[in-house]
């Protein structure tokens, strides 16, 4: 198997993987989808709240903050030394405080420890007016996304085969005409070869194709190539994350193996 990263962004990875099976490369999604921890907020004490938002959905919108998540740093609480009555290993605290005219913004969540500082801190949670005040504490801690979709650091994680663009090299004015109906950029004629620049884009192209019931191209896929992308919520960065999916991974084919030697 064959791994090229094309691209990535702190919140962003493609990867481009060959010589595999639509099976494989669909653990890596499962695994990032519902295996792949992150901290998020669990526990809620509210000492005064005279906004006009209910405690329940200034709690939901806590609970949607992506929150920094170092996993080398933390353990999950029930597996914690603590016995989870929550310590610095388990479990991060931020208090927030604010009162009078204006927005309290994530960025109010103030840390016990500087490092577990809200990076998105611009998103709204409520607006305050005059004499209005939010007192509050929360309690993060690591989660999975198959317990709650809070704890889910990785957003629509896909994967498409890699196209192949046959053409009717006979019929290549009617190629030519054909294309000249495209936007801007969407393919290229090279040597009697057409690409397509973005294989994101190639739904666009078949639509063209199914429209102009252009006979003359063929649209091909290989399972065995196959393009796969990510993004994060901004609490792990798409390197973290992928690093820890192939530990996860690692770890359950581990397990399987195991399982299957002892069978007889
Ligand atoms: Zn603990």
């Amino acid at each position: 198997m064959k791994i090229n990263i094309t691209e990535l962004k702190p919140k962003k990875a493609v990867l481009k993987i060959e010589d595999t099976t639509p099976y494989f490369v669909n653990s890596i999604r499962r695994v990032m989808l519902s295996e792949l921890p992150k901290l998020a907020v669990e526990n809620v004490v509210i000492y005064d709240n005279t906004t006009a938002l209910f405690d329940e959905i200034i709690s939901h919108r806590l609970g949607l903050i992506p929150i920094p998540t170092d996993l080398s740093l933390l353990t999950f609480k029930d597996q914690c030394t603590c016995k989870g009555k929550g310590c610095p290993n388990c479990t991060v605290r931020y208090t927030l405080s604010k009162e009078g005219e204006g927005v309290v913004y994530s960025g109010d969540l103030q840390p016990e420890e500087k490092s577990w500082a809200i990076k998105e801190d611009k998103i709204p949670i409520v607006e305050l007016y005059n004499d209005q005040r939010l007192i509050l504490e929360i309690e993060a801690v690591l989660g999975r996304g198959k317990d709650h979709a809070k704890w889910q650091p990785v957003q629509a994680p896909g994967y498409t085969f890699v196209p192949t663009i046959e053409i009717d090299k006979k019929r290549i004015n009617e190629v030519e005409d054909f294309i000249k109906d495209l936007p801007e950029g969407l393919v290229e004629l090279k040597k009697d070869q057409l690409q397509i620049k973005d294989v994101a884009k190639l739904p666009v192209l078949e639509s063209y194709i199914d429209k102009a019931k252009a006979d003359f191209i063929t649209i091909k896929r290989d399972p065995s190539k196959i393009i796969f992308s990510f993004e994060t919520d901004g609490s792990l960065s798409a390197k973290d994350a992928l690093r820890e999916t192939a530990k996860i991974l690692a770890e359950k084919y581990a397990e399987f193996g195991k399982l299957l030697k002892n069978l007889k």
